[in-house]
């Protein structure tokens, strides 16, 4: 199996769905399969399901769900990532590997350092853009939830979604403690990560996420660019304290 389909409207089994456009043309063209063959789908909200194809054409793939199961792919850490808006590529960069690396919620912010603010329709846009990659990144790393984006907000915003988060962390290039540090995981599972945009946090900015409960962690003695930052710091959370 080489691909999950994403179809947030599935019904639990036994129902019906049928697949049209692009999605059909790929399982009828590219992984040419057909009646009989089965497929793998889920919700893109924790559920996965088993679905047997019953009729292929050209544009349109009939399936009976004829499965429902919980998903092996969801890590048992909820990780909220927080990062510092950046350009448009590097956004994008973030956020399809982000989703990879099985985080929950992803909220983008803008504060004193990070590039101004653009216009709401731009705004929507890049917005409607980030959840497509998701999407596109769960069916190939065959998750079962697409990362809840949070429409952008700014810095004090953020942190005012602290008192969800059972550890919280920011991580901050001139503090040495590292991660490995931390002895064990905290009681909860909800963890909250917060990465600056290119030109970093300014000292007040960190000094307010401290008083909110954040600790200063380092990402080690090189200076990474931000989108590595993001990119790094799930690595290692999910490694220390999640399913990698
Ligand atoms: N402008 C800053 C660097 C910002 S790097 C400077 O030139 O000094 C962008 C973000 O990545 C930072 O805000 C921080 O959250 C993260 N980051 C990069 N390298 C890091 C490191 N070595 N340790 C901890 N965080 C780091």
């Amino acid at each position: 199996m080489t691909q999950k389909f994403l179809i947030p409207e599935i019904h639990m089994p036994p129902s019906r769905y049928s697949i049209q456009g692009q999605d059909a043309r790929h399982i009828a063209k590219v992984l040419r399969l057909t009646v009989t063959d089965q497929i793998q789908v889920t919700n893109g909200e924790g559920m996965d399901f088993t679905a047997q194809i019953t009729a292929v054409s050209r544009d349109r793939v009939e399936l009976d769900i004829i499965e429902v199961h919980s998903s092996s792919t969801e890590s048992s850490i909820a990780i909220t990532l927080c990062s510092g808006m950046l350009k448009d590529k590097k956004m994008d960069l973030v956020i399809k590997h982000v989703t990879q690396l099985g985080i929950c919620r992803w909220i983008p912010f803008f504060c004193r350092r990070s590039i101004p603010t653009p216009d709401r329709k731009r705004m929507e846009n890049r917005s409607q853009r980030w959840k497509s990659i998701a999407q596109e990144s769960l069916k190939q790393c065959q998750r079962s939830r697409v990362p809840e984006i949070v429409p952008p907000l700014n810095f004090e915003q953020v942190l005012d979604h602290a008192v969800d988060h059972d550890l919280k962390i920011a991580f901050w290039e001139e503090e040495t403690q590292r991660l490995n540090t931390l002895k064990k995981a905290p009681a909860g599972n909800r963890i909250m990560v917060l990465v600056g945009p290119e030109g970093g946090f300014t000292k007040t900015e960190l000094s307010l996420a401290k008083e909110k409960g954040f600790s200063s962690f380092s990402l080690g003695p090189r200076i990474l660019r931000a989108e590595t930052a993001s990119i790094c710091a799930c690595t290692l959370i999910q490694h220390l304290l999640g399913d990698m």
